[in-house]
Parts: structure tokens; C-alpha cells; sequence
């Protein structure tokens, strides 16, 4: 019995070297779930990354559809090729938050290096330019400063960290890859997703819509609100 927990302790540890190998050592990515006090209702807050490339209109148009939450992690790069959808999200106000995912999409990691196959920010300076300007693209486009920010990839250092802090952003973290990074298939994104926990902070990405990915964040979220859960924005502090 012990040595089979030592074994399963041992293996996590490989799965989690093979991640971090993938990604190079040292990158943390911090887990952010919502704080409060429990609701009668379990309570979710959907997070959905706009990185580059388009729109998932299967995504929003239920989320509309469905009058269900969600916080939309936006880059620039993203904003100036899809003005329709970024002119739904600034009239629905009541629904999306827009949020800063930073202005080309470049991991916010003041290292040299690499993080999920995307070369990283490189510098301290660099990773101020990523934030800096995301956040002034989103401040001319809506005309509200962005208070969170998720790096692209969602991987730090702990000094990158400590820089973000400083500009006066919150760390848009998560609990659950709720599509695997958009790899995951319609059945197993959607079943993932319905496994949410009260408190979740759900990534997942509306920029693919030529994956199959996407049919299942709106199957998984459809299935959490069959079963009562509630969808909050972020807010100013991710709180239930
Ligand atoms: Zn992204």
C-alpha cells in the first residue's frame, strides 16, 4: 500500500518534470480560484483567452444566448482583427469583462527562453511592453483600464510575477485548463468542464473555432448550468 503511493507520488512528479521540460524549469503558473464566503449555488467564473487568430462564435453566441458570465482575456493582436466580435463583447457589458492578455501574445517571462514552444518576453522591459501595451489597447478600444492580466501560456517567473504586481495588475490565474490549450476534443472538453468545482476559475480559449475544442465548452458549460451552477465575471477581486 505504501509503496504503491510512493510510486503514484513518483510518477506525478515525472508528469510534472515532463510539463515543465516541455516549457523549461522555473516557470510557475499561479492558481487563482474565487474567494468569499460559499453561495447556495455553486459558482464558476469562465475565463476565455482571445490570443490570436479569430472568433469562437459558437462560444459566444451561447454564452449570449444562455445570458451566462464570462471574463475575456484579450491581446491586442486579437482586438485588431476581430472588431465584430470585440463590438459584441463592449455591448453586452452586463455579460463580458475585458481583460489583459497582454498586446502580441508573448509569454510575460523576463527570461530567454521557451514556454510551450513561444519564445518568451527575454526581459524585465519586454515583459512591461507585453502588459503596458495590452493594457492601453484595451483602455482606447472600451475606454476602461483592464485590472487583471494572464500572460500568454499563464507561465511566470517569480520575478516576471513581482513586475506584473508592480504595474498595479492582478494575476489572472485559473484552477482548470477546461480545453487543454484548445487541444482537447469536443467529449473530453465538455466533460472536463462539467466536472467544475464551486470556486473554479475556468480557462478556456475562444479563438479557435476550426477545433472541436470549442462545441465542448459549450456543451461542459451548458451541462454546469443544467445542474445549477452559477457564472460570475471576475470583478475587481474574483470573489463569489
Ligand atoms: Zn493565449
Amino acid at each position: 500500500m505504501i509503496r504503491s503511493a510512493v510510486v503514484a507520488v513518483v510518477a506525478l512528479a515525472l508528469c510534472g518534470a515532463g510539463t515543465t521540460a516541455m516549457s523549461a524549469p522555473g516557470f510557475v503558473s499561479p492558481k487563482l480560484t474565487l474567494s468569499g464566503p460559499a453561495k447556495a449555488q455553486p459558482t464558476v467564473a469562465l475565463t476565455l483567452d482571445a490570443c490570436t487568430g479569430k472568433t469562437d462564435m459558437r462560444i459566444l453566441n451561447a454564452l449570449v444566448s444562455n445570458g451566462i458570465s464570462a471574463t475575456l482575456f484579450v491581446t491586442q493582436r486579437w482586438m485588431k482583427r476581430n472588431a465584430q466580435a470585440l463590438a459584441l463583447l463592449k455591448s453586452r457589458p452586463d455579460l463580458f469583462q475585458i481583460e489583459n492578455h497582454g498586446a502580441a501574445h508573448v509569454p510575460a517571462i523576463d527570461v530567454p527562453g521557451r514556454a510551450y514552444g513561444a519564445a518568451t518576453a527575454g526581459s524585465g522591459a519586454a515583459v512591461i511592453r507585453e502588459i503596458e501595451g495590452g493594457a492601453r489597447a484595451i483602455e482606447t478600444a472600451t475606454g476602461r483600464k483592464p485590472v487583471w492580466f494572464r500572460g500568454a501560456t499563464a507561465l511566470y517567473t517569480q520575478t516576471s510575477l513581482q513586475l506584473i504586481r508592480k504595474t498595479g495588475a492582478r494575476v489572472g490565474g485559473y484552477s482548470m485548463a477546461g480545453d487543454g490549450g484548445a487541444t482537447l476534443g469536443q467529449a473530453a472538453t465538455a466533460k472536463r468542464i462539467s466536472t467544475a468545482r464551486d470556486g473554479d476559475v475556468i480557462l478556456v480559449h475562444v479563438n479557435h473555432p476550426e477545433r472541436p475544442a470549442g462545441a465542448g465548452v459549450v456543451e461542459g458549460v451548458l451541462a454546469l448550468r443544467r445542474k445549477g451552477y452559477r457564472f460570475v465575471k471576475l470583478g475587481a477581486s474574483a470573489s463569489r
